[in-house]
């Protein structure tokens, strides 16, 4: 079950993300060298896209960038670009849901849309594997971050 814990202020969806994959799977154990991470908002991290420069969010002012008077911001604006173009997943579209349907439904759906075929684990939305199904794969993966390699 994807928890909300787990969705960024900026519509990130920490569930699918490699560095909270590779924690829960402990994929250093399997030889596969990934940075682990608990999830933006668990950690409350300075977020290297947004925070840095969002006193918003520094403050806690808002829950979801979605909040903000700002919205979308031209930093959200290009983070989103760049998840849509290499991620397959929608920022400003995963805020979206969440204002429109309510974070119950984005949670069923977001399961849905990542679920692997195979073991009904969660596929990655940094490369589009399975950490439970394809760690052979990613053990000879040239570009962990990235969808293709070729
Ligand atoms: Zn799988």
């Amino acid at each position: 079950m994807f928890s909300k814990e787990l969705i960024a202020p900026c519509g990130m969806d920490c569930n699918v993300c490699s560095g909270y994959l590779a924690l829960t799977h402990d994929l250093k154990k399997k030889g596969i060298r990934m940075s682990y991470c608990a999830g933006c908002r668990p950690r409350d991290k300075q977020c290297a896209f947004l925070k840095k420069q969002c006193e918003h969010l520094r403050k806690h002012s808002v829950n979801f960038c979605s909040e903000c008077p700002k919205f979308p911001c031209q930093n959200l604006s290009s983070i989103d670009a760049r998840y849509q173009k290499l991620f397959r997943m929608s920022l400003l579209e995963n805020l979206g849901s969440i204002t429109t349907d309510g974070m119950e439904k984005f949670l069923r759906a977001e399961e849905e849309k990542w679920r692997c075929p195979s073991c009904g684990g969660t596929i990655c939305c940094h490369n589009g594997l399975c950490f439970v199904c394809d760690t052979s794969r990613l053990k000879k993966k040239k570009h962990l971050y990235r969808w293709d390699d070729e």
